[in-house]
């Protein structure tokens, strides 16, 4: 679809939603009448900067039906929220929004080279979490052989793969990186298996963690993007050119905001990620902050698809920490750990002694490195120090830990310990 054509899709269908929510949802109507905004206002796409916005804190207020936009006699299923930064969030669905959201995931398969030929392991979490029955259900819609694994048990996981010869896999990319090192402890080489592909999202990572990952299962590995706020995964995803994830613009409109003002920024700048879904029934959210942190690019993508893309998100702008001053994402912290040498098994802690920040991180040896002596061992600390003091500005303390010591993610990697918080520092 041209361009012009994509917006003046998401305008009838806007006008549509718009005129949904405030006959269905008092919460949004409240936040419409306080602002003089009514639904015949929105004549143009950028009339949506009129619309008030919602947050997660939006959604804890009206939890947990003051967000629905129909009879629950509509609704089949909710979904709800890993509750990584708070409580959870739960999302609604009609059979139609299953579909929509389904079909999106099918896009990311798809992009990722997936066919009716494929044999698709999904490992994300099933239940709940949005992960594993989004993949799912795409998987289903391409025609793959899916294996609903969900997400742990290793051994099983490696077991079906190797044994009905998966080609897909659909997980974390933490998890995925787990993976690679358990095939490896097993005797198995990156060409031992069958996978081809590897559609992995849910929590951030880096270009170095790709890198790593790709090699270690021999496959292209693709990043997703979603939330459950929008549906689940498959608001976004990447295709060949993995260059940013293609937005389903016929289903999401994307805008990129300053996260302080709230103003509307031109394409290509930086910003807090801003969506809403234009055809959901039941949890239609409009002008959704998500805290994530990202740039919107529209150039011609190799691939043909002419959905506007999303830079990888850097992490949520509340997984931000403020360390001395000094703003630092632990995705920087991890592509220089990759850089060196280091598999992306760390954890990263903040604290505060005698009135200043303190920024510990553990990073596990290899075998190899861990048998060398003392001497050597300090100094690789020094080394990683330095080259992390290079890339943040600050300087942290490093220490090399021994190998299986930081626990594995099955899910979601939890990277950060904040010991601040107990201070009660706002941070
Ligand atoms: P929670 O907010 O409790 O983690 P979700 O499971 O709905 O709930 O997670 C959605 C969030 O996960 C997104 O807002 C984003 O921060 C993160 N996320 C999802 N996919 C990616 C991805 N591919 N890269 C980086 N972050 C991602
Ligand atoms: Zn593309």
């Amino acid at each position: 679809m041209s361009h012009e054509g994509i917006r003046a899709l998401q305008l009838e269908k806007l006008q549509k939603q718009v005129r949904h929510v405030y006959d269905n949802v008092a919460y949004y109507r409240n936040l419409m009448d306080e602002r003089g905004v009514k639904p015949e206002d929105i004549v143009t796409l950028e009339d949506i900067a009129k619309l008030p916005f919602l947050s997660k804190d939006d959604l804890r207020e009206a939890y947990p039906y003051g967000m629905l936009a129909t009879d629950i006699k509509n609704c089949v299923r909710i979904q709800s929220t890993s509750g990584t930064t708070g409580k959870r969030v739960v999302a609604f669905y009609t059979q139609e929004d299953i579909e929509i959201w389904e079909e999106c995931c099918a896009r990311a398969i798809v992009a990722a080279g997936g066919t009716n030929e494929d044999v698709c392991q999904v490992c994300y979490g099933y239940g709940l979490f949005t992960g594993g029955p989004g993949l799912n259900g795409g998987s289903h819609k391409v025609g793959c052989l899916t294996l609903p694994m969900s997400s742990g048990n290793t051994d099983r996981q490696i077991q079906f793969m190797m044994d009905l010869g998966a080609t897909i896999l659909c997980c974390t990319p933490s998890y995925a990186a787990y993976i690679g090192e358990s095939l490896k402890e097993r005797g198995y080489k990156p060409e031992d298996n069958k996978l081809k592909a590897g559609i992995f999202g849910a929590e951030p990572w880096t270009e170095e963690m790709r890198r790593d990952i790709e090699r270690s299962l021999g496959i292209k590995a693709y990043d997703i993007y979603g939330l459950t706020e929008t549906s689940g995964p498959g608001v976004s995803f990447e295709c060949e050119e993995q260059t940013g994830m293609h937005i389903n613009e016929d289903h999401f409109l994307a805008e990129i905001i300053d996260p302080d003002t709230g103003e509307v920024l031109p394409e290509g700048s930086k910003g807090e990620l801003v969506f809403t879904s234009l055809d959901k029934e039941a949890f239609p959210l409009l002008r959704y902050r998500t805290r994530d942190i990202c740039v919107l690019t529209r150039e011609k993508c190799s691939c043909g698809r002419t959905f506007v893309k999303m830079s990888k998100p850097m992490g949520r702008s509340d997984d931000m920490m403020i360390i001395r001053g000094v703003n630092v994402f632990p995705s920087q912290i991890e592509a220089v750990l990759l850089n060196e040498g280091y598999a992306p098994n760390y954890l990263i802690e903040v604290d505060r002694v005698n009135n200043s920040d303190t920024l510990d991180v553990f990073v596990e040896m290899s075998e190899e490195y861990f048998s060398d002596t003392v001497k050597n061992i300090t100094k690789r600390e020094k080394a990683l120090a330095a080259a992390i003091r290079a890339m943040l500005g600050i300087s942290p303390s490093v220490h090399l830990v021994a190998p299986k010591t930081i626990e594995r993610s099955e899910g979601k990697a939890v990277r950060v310990i904040d010991k601040r918080k107990r201070l009660g520092i706002n941070i």
